[in-house]
């Protein structure tokens, strides 16, 4: 989480050995490092309250002027918001920047997406008409991991997502020392062509370690038998603002079905529960249902209401007792 349980809402996402991060929802993102901020290609927006999107200012200013891509998910209204963002400065000059920054917010309904792109060195005035392209079930597939999306209720609707990584690659350290090889940039590339199920016969290049070694070539499918072992890839999802309804928790029990680590809020204690209503979000109790009745594995809270700083405890306390009570009885966290 990019905050503690009573800061905005915002869950990191980081690719190891990459330059590369997913970002859910927008909060105060003033705890993540610029070096941080600068690897994220796509962010996933639950809805566009304010505690949920303000963290897009800082994103925006620090990716102003360079070579980059940014490309954001969330409901409806969300090409509005960003434009009403972009319209809130003044561009001029930017036409002399000499890297391409680009922003492309993607609406998602059932049926579809619609694509607004936004171009730094036209401004941000969006292109005429958003692009349209059917919505297939998922949100992005890329060859190593899915997002998936649900469309929940927080009397406008949330979105709560899902993380499937499809598989996991472990490297061999003893293997790769034994065939005298050195860790490197090589095995991003390796496992990049591992998740694109590259012919086996393709080749891998090693570069020399140091001047004076020789490179080294392999099989892909070889090298694969030697280094690599595979395992299940990780699965996550995120879920915030959302009312405790008979709907909502069958589409919440389904999108993070066996989940390995649920984030999901929690803004008040059980007590509360009738606020918890009023407001359309969760109680303590009801979070720690939807994890059990899921069956996901691990569960953090987060979003706890101001009012109850110090009492932390209590919610965590709530949410296990709910958990336990509802985990199926086939499952071990
Ligand atoms: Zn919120």
């Amino acid at each position: 989480m990019v905050n503690n349980p009573f800061g905005d809402p915002g869950l990191y996402i980081s690719f190891t050995f990459r330059k590369r991060a997913l970002l859910f929802d927008l909060g105060d993102l003033s705890r993540l490092s610029s070096r941080d901020l600068l690897k994220v290609s796509h962010v996933f927006i639950s809805h566009t309250h304010m505690d949920h999107m303000i963290g897009f200012d800082r994103l925006l200013r620090l990716l102003l002027g360079r070579e980059k891509r940014l490309h954001l998910f969330g409901p409806p209204g969300l090409i509005r918001n960003v434009k009403g963002k972009l319209a809130g400065y003044t561009w001029n000059l930017v036409e002399n920047y000499g890297n391409r920054f680009h922003i492309d917010v993607s609406e998602i309904t059932s049926e579809a997406f619609r694509t607004a792109q936004f171009a730094c060195q036209n401004g941000f005035e969006a292109d005429a008409d958003p692009i349209v392209s059917p919505f297939e079930g998922w949100v992005v597939k890329e060859p190593d991991f899915t997002i998936t999306v649900a469309a929940l209720d927080h009397l406008i609707p949330s979105f709560g997502y899902r993380l499937d990584e499809r598989f996991r690659i472990n490297i061999l350290k003893t293997e790769l020392d034994r065939l005298g090889l050195e860790a490197g940039p090589w095995l991003t590339e390796f496992k990049a062509a591992l998740y694109r199920s590259d012919d086996p016969s393709s080749e891998v290049i090693i570069p020399p370690s140091e001047p004076g070694v020789k490179g080294r070539l392999f099989q892909l499918g070889d090298l694969a038998d030697r280094i690599a072992a595979f395992s299940p890839g990780r699965t996550i999802a995120y879920i915030t603002d959302v009312l405790f309804s008979e709907t909502n928790l069958d589409l919440m029990t389904k999108l993070a079905e066996g989940v390995d680590h649920l984030f999901i809020e929690a803004a008040f204690l059980d007590n509360d529960r009738h606020i918890a209503e009023r407001t359309y979000h969760l109680t303590a109790g009801q979070a720690g249902t939807i994890a059990g009745k899921a069956g996901a594995k691990r569960y953090t809270l987060f979003h706890f209401s101001p009012r109850y700083k110090g009492q932390e405890e209590q919610f965590r306390a709530e949410a296990e007792e709910a958990y336990r009570e509802h985990l199926p009885t086939d499952s071990t966290p």
